[in-house]
Parts: structure tokens; sequence; C-alpha cells
């Protein structure tokens, strides 16, 4: 990022701090130059230290999901809208992975709804020869393929993206480079390429951890060793024992937030 970039985006900023408060405003208001204002902050926060985003982006997927989900849903008019992007930066949080699993069930899923609308905007985003954005979209596709899975994706729109994705993973602007690997990534989980099954669930694992096993740094207590305690303020984090939640309520408390759903 250039420091003009990054000179404004301080600008925008009460003392230079981000708040979850701010990004959920920013996603979701009408003014035109939100979306500008957005991918500025977006770009500026990334950047930060992890300990100084973590507790952001855990306390916006927290109180904020269900309304940005919503939203995102209903916006079809690209790719990269401005909830696509915030979503994507809270994707890797246990509150978006327990939202994707909480009733009630809505169809389609976000991976076959998004698996659809990078298809219909494919010609677009390959025209516009953006590297940041194709990474930026195809990630966001892997994340959702990679927690929901393939079962409810159309096969039109798996038809009319893979040869798309294909082109973008040998495009010579973009090998080298995340948007390379992130569209391969998203044609290995559409064809189920059995040879990337066992890296992709890894990835898998470590994103659905914090749901499976005990938070406790360096225990491996899993719920298929008998019953974990929830956090029950979060409901997004497991602990075998309260020695356990003790021990790790010092990492914990930053990113432990009451969801609203
Ligand atoms: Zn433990
Ligand atoms: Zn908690």
């Amino acid at each position: 990022m250039d420091s003009a970039w990054s000179q404004q985006a301080s600008q925008l900023l009460n003392n230079d701090v981000i708040s979850a408060e701010q990004f959920f405003q920013l996603a979701t208001t009408d003014e035109e130059s939100g979306p500008v204002q957005l991918r500025m902050l977006l770009g500026y926060a990334q950047r930060l230290p992890r300990p100084q985003q973590d507790p952001v982006w855990h306390e916006l997927a927290a109180k904020h999901l269900p309304e940005l989900v919503t939203k995102f849903r209903s916006d079809d008019s690209g790719p990269l809208t401005p909830t696509a992007r915030v979503i994507n930066v809270i994707s890797y949080t246990p509150y978006f992975i327990r939202f994707l699993s909480t009733p009630p069930a809505r169809s389609p899923s976000l991976a076959s709804l998004y698996t659809h609308r990078v298809s219909q905007h494919s010609q677009s985003l390959s025209a516009s020869s953006n590297p940041d954005d194709v990474a930026e979209t195809c990630q966001f596709l892997a994340t959702l393929l990679l927690v929901q899975g393939t079962d409810d994706i159309q096969k039109q729109d798996k038809d009319s993206l893979l040869p798309v994705l294909r082109q973008w993973v040998k495009r010579p602007a973009f090998r080298g480079r995340l948007a390379s690997d992130a569209s391969e990534r998203v044609v290995w989980l559409l064809t189920g390429d059995r040879s990337m099954a066992q890296p992709l669930s890894m990835v898998r694992n470590h994103l659905i951890a914090p749901l499976e096993k005990c938070s406790a740094q360096g225990c491996s207590k899993t719920r298929a060793n008998g019953d974990l305690m929830k956090c029950s303020r979060c409901k997004s984090a497991l602990f075998c024992t309260k020695d356990h939640q003790k021990l790790a309520w010092g990492a914990h408390k930053r990113i432990c937030f009451e969801p609203v759903f």
C-alpha cells in the first residue's frame, strides 16, 4: 500500500483506531463513497499486527454477521460488493463457521450462491485483469466451498466457471501470485481433486478447530475424546476443563464477544 493511501486511511480514523462498528457502517452504508473508504480502511487494517486486528474481526462477526450476510445475499451487483469484502475478512473466525451451521439453514448455501455469482461475473472479472480482485474473489469462494462443501452447487455454474478459473491459473500476469494459487484451489474444490484432499482438509480442520477442540494452547483434546465445555459468552470456543479455560482466558478474552445469533 502506498503511503498516500495509508495517510488517507488514517485520516478516516480517530487516533488510528479501527473498530468493528466502523467496518459495519462502511459495508452497509448507501453513501457513494462507502465502497472506496471501506477498501482503504480494510487495506490499512489488514497490515496491522494480528493482535490489533483479531479483536476487531471477531467483534464484527459476533455482532453483525446476520445483517452482513442478509445484505450480501441480496446484492448481486458484483463478486466484490462491500459485504463480500467484509465477510471474506471475517470468514476465518469461529463465529463465521458457527453462523453457517446455526439453524435455520438457508438455501442456497453461501457456497452455492457465491459460485453462481462469480460465474455470472467471471467475464468482467477476467476483462478487468486485476490480480488482486481475482485473488480476493477466489479466496472467498474457496473458503465457502471448503466449509460448506459442493453438494448444492449448480452444475451449470460449475461448468461455466471452471474454464475461466483454469485460464486464471495459467494467466502470465497471475502466475506466482495469489490470483493463480487461489483460482487453482477453487478448481480443486469444485472438481473434488482427490490428490488435494489431504492439504485441503488440513486447512478446513484449522478453520473449524475452535469449535472442535480445547482452546488452551498445546491441548489436543477434541469433542471426539468426550464432552468439552463451551464458553458461555461467545459460544465459539471449547475447553476441556475449568483449568484450561482459565489458562486460555488471557488470549481468549480479546476475541470473546456475545454473538447476536
Ligand atoms: Zn484442554
Ligand atoms: Zn468466549
